[in-house]
Formats: structure tokens, sequence, C-alpha cells
């Protein structure tokens, strides 16, 4: 049953706040701007603490369980990060005060900058890209402009094999750039005959590089990744690496060592910082030599040595060759914040127990699971893993039921249809942070789906059959949006 709207629920005369004696004469009010009747709910506070707080529980989110959205990892987002970010000094700091004012917090981005760098191999990094996909584009600028510097402004071409995200071609295309998609084979890594075709035919002096995401967003790690790097560099392309995926890879491998020239982090997955709703995120992206003086601005550099009180002066500067600004401002300061609690916190053997826990969890999901659902690529995955949602013998039931069914038994559902090569996938990324116990009851979950797929397949089609609303023409639901659930208002004046 839906809540009823707060309109609802009021009474005139119902008030929330009482409003002492005005002290002050009356003024006039613009006559014409009023509007004739405001139909607004006369509520008391308990009906609105009551009514917004039954509204939040109607909501799924990572703080009521666990949240398998593989590609996404919706990690749990540590309380402390939260305190670090709302420290009143950091939190009220105004973007415009003079850098001599702002030394702690330039001091904690440059701490950040460096173990980014340091997690993954890198020798400069720039906070200010908002998300994902704006680290992706400020990449394959840089990877533009380093060709254009060299007299190489032919080089237009980005491999991206398909099995890449949404926004790996779309980057490419917003930078004009041109895609090249490259097959994958049986194993689910690049076609490395197709790649070698490509770094070695026609197009050869035409390729400015390639985006992959390791481990790719089929959950695999790219078993021939060296020979990949190697084909591209061969070609004068430079290498991007997607870095989504970083939960399996932070502090056992850095791909800066692996020869990648550029990779972009989600601090919003990585580094539990919160995501979902749109923002605000961050994608910080680092660099090797080539392209440090490319990098988008400012960053956070150390613009005087130490004084006598033996601290250095921190400053923003623009790389010599920037790409210019991504955003307003340095990025968004907050989630930097939330990041570098979360490292600190953990340190190094920390982190290091975050990759291993969260490649441990989706391998014991996918044993545990890989002989009620077809598992494509049998073989180990890295942090998250992808199976097909459909059985042989019950033709009608589809991905997508599945999932809706997920949601009856209090859990989110995985990732659907993605990726695109795998028919019917259902790409699930348990995160580190979830016990055996919470892991077990999930399998348990996706066993009994695939029970009542063929003793009662009705209950999969029509499902959800708890959730506040049944279901929604997907379609329709992201394109015409109910934001408003007052009665129409009168205009002003009208
Ligand atoms: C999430 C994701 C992105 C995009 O990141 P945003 O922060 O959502 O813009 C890119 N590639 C992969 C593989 C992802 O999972």
């Amino acid at each position: 049953m839906l809540q009823p709207l707060i309109y609802d629920i009021g009474a005139p005369g119902r008030i929330g706040v009482n409003l002492p004696p005005s002290d002050v004469p009356e003024a006039e009010m613009p006559v014409d701007l009023l509007r004739e009747d405001l139909p607004l709910p006369e509520v008391g506070e308990v009906q609105v603490v009551r009514h917004f707080v039954k509204l939040s529980h109607l909501n799924y989110s990572i703080d009521k369980g666990l949240y398998p959205l593989g590609s996404c990892t919706m990690k749990y987002n540590p309380k402390i990060n939260e305190d670090a970010a709302r420290l009143p000094g950091l939190a009220q700091l105004h973007p415009l005060i003079e850098e001599t004012g702002a030394q702690g917090a330039l001091y904690l981005m440059h701490e950040l900058q460096r173990w980014l760098g340091e997690i993954s191999g890198f020798d400069a990094v720039s906070l200010t890209p908002a998300a994902g996909a704006q680290g992706e584009f400020a990449g394959i600028l840089m990877i533009r402009n380093y060709h254009l510097d060299k007299g190489d402004g032919q080089r237009d071409i980005i491999l991206v094999p398909n099995s890449a995200h949404g926004t790996n071609p779309a980057t490419v295309t917003m930078a004009g750039m041109r895609v090249h998609e490259l097959p994958s084979n049986e194993q689910g890594n690049v076609d490395l005959d197709a790649l070698r075709e490509a770094c070695q035919g026609e197009m050869r002096d035409r390729i400015a590089g390639m985006m992959i995401t390791v481990p790719s967003t089929l959950g695999l790690f790219e078993s021939t990744i060296l020979e990949v790097i190697d084909a591209v560099h061969d070609a004068g392309g430079l290498m991007y690496m997607d870095g989504a995926n970083m939960n399996a890879l932070m502090a056992v491998v850095k791909p800066g060592e692996l020869g990648f020239d550029v990779m972009h982090y989600n601090l919003h997955k990585t580094f539990s910082t919160p995501h979902g709703g749109g923002g605000p995120g961050s994608g910080a992206v680092g660099v090797n030599e080539k392209l440090r003086d490319y990098l988008p601005g400012p960053i956070v550099d150390v613009v005087d040595e130490a004084d006598e009180s033996g601290a250095p002066l921190y400053g923003f500067v623009m790389p010599e060759k920037s790409i210019g600004r991504m955003k307003a401002f340095h990025g968004n300061f907050g989630m930097h914040l939330r990041a570098y609690a979360y490292i600190r916190v953990y340190g190094d053997s920390g982190i290091r127990d975050v990759t291993r826990y969260a490649v441990l969890n989706a391998n014991y999901l996918r044993a545990k699971l890989m002989n009620t659902y077809k598992l494509p690529y049998p073989r180990y995955c890295g942090h998250e893993l992808v199976l097909e949602g459909h059985f042989d013998d019950v033709e009608e039931v589809h991905a997508l039921d599945i999932s809706k069914r997920l949601m009856d038994y209090g859990f989110h559902p995985p990732t659907n249809y993605f990726p695109l090569i795998v028919p019917e996938a259902l790409l699930i990324e348990p995160t580190e942070t979830e016990v055996k116990e919470d892991l077990d009851e999930f399998v348990e979950a996706m066993e009994k789906i695939a029970e009542e797929a063929r003793s009662e397949p009705d209950l999969l089609l029509n499902a959800p059959h708890t959730a506040p609303v049944r279901r929604l023409d997907e379609v329709l639901a992201v394109k015409q949006l109910v934001l408003c659930c007052a009665p129409a208002l009168p205009a002003a004046g009208e």
C-alpha cells in the first residue's frame, strides 16, 4: 500500500511551529504577486516527521541490506567518513578562501592525490573530475592533446572492447574521436587476434589509444592484459584504464606498473563515498609521466618549501599543458574527505583486505550459484560475477523477473542486461563488507527463485509482490517522472 500524500493527512488549524508574536511593523504585501489560494497541508510536527520517516523506509539502501548492483560497487559507507566530511572547519570552508587560510584542506587533498597515485602506480593525480564518466572524458582529452602536440593529429581512433561500460564509447564520441569496437573471445578476454589486426593493419597510424576496464565488466581479470598493452603501445597509442573495478585490484595490482598511461578512480565506488541518486561523485584521474602536464586542474602541490615550523606551503597549480578545468572550484571536496578518511582508517594492509574479501565474496557466490544458474565464463572471477538469468526449461522467465522476485526476498536486484554480450545478464557484486550469513541468505533466495521459476513461474512474472509499487513500466518510469505529489497549485496572480 502506498502511503497517503502529505496533502491528505492534514487538518485545518494544525501547525508544526509556534512563531512568537511579531515585534516589527507589518509590511504591505505585493498583492499582485500573491496567490488567491495556496492549498498547503496543515500538519503538526509529529505527522511531518512520521510521514517522511515512513517514506524514507520505503527506499532501499546499503544501510538496509545487501546491494549487489554489479559494476556500481555499492559498498557500505563507513560513518566515520561522514564525521570527517562534516567537521565544521572543512565543511564550512569557502571555496574562494585564500590558499594560506586553507592549508589543512589543501594538505588533505595533497595526501589523497599521493595515496591514490601510490595505490594505482601513477605519478600524478587530479581530483577535479566529478564522476567516473568525467574522469574518462578528461583522460581521452589528455590522450588527444598528447598526440596533437606530437604532430599526430590524425590519431583519432580509440579501441573499445564490446564488453565496455556505455560511458566508454560515449566518452570517445564526446571527445571528437572514433570508436573501434573489439570483440571478446570465449574466455571473456579481448580477442587478441582482432586487436593485433587493428594495431598492425591500415588503422595503425590512426590509433590514439584504447580504453579497457580491468577486471572487465564481465568480472574477469584480463589474463592477456600485458599483450594488449604492448600491442597498443607498439602502434603508438596510449592505454586508458577504466578504474571502476579497482575494488578487485587495490593494493594487489598497480595499473600504472602494468603499463597503463591514465586511469580514473570512482571514489564513490571503490573508496566508499556514497552514491546513487545522481551524485555527487568523484572521478579522480591518475597518469604517468607522459600525461602529467596535461592533467585537468587545479591540482594541489607544494608551492613553497618548509618554513621554520616545518610545514610546506600548499597551493593550487594548473599543470603546464592542462586540458583545463572539469568543474567549478576544486572538484567535490566532500567526497575527497570521505575517501581520505576511508583510506586513512584502513591503511595499507586494510586496503589489501578490502580487495581480498571483495574477490573472495564474489567467488563464494559464484561457487554457490554456478550449479543453479548458467555461468557463461566458468573461471575465477574478480570482485563481481555474471550469471545468465534464464532457464532452458522455463522459457517465459527472464533476468528481469528474477531480479523483481529478489525484491520480495528483501534484496536489491543485481545489474540486469549488462554487460550486453551476455544474454539475460545478472551482474552480481557483493562487495567486501558482507558477512557469510548474509551471502548465504542471498544464495538461498536465488535458489528458491530458481525453484519457483519451475513450480510457480507466475510468482516471478508478477513480482514484486511486497514492494510499495508493483511492476513499473521501466521505460515510462524514467521518461515521465512524477516529481510532484501536490495537487496542481494555482500559479501566482491567477
Ligand atoms: C560506474 C562505471 C563508469 C562510470 O562512472 P560514473 O561515476 O557513474 O560516471 C564507467 N565504467 C564502469 C565500468 C563503471 O562501472
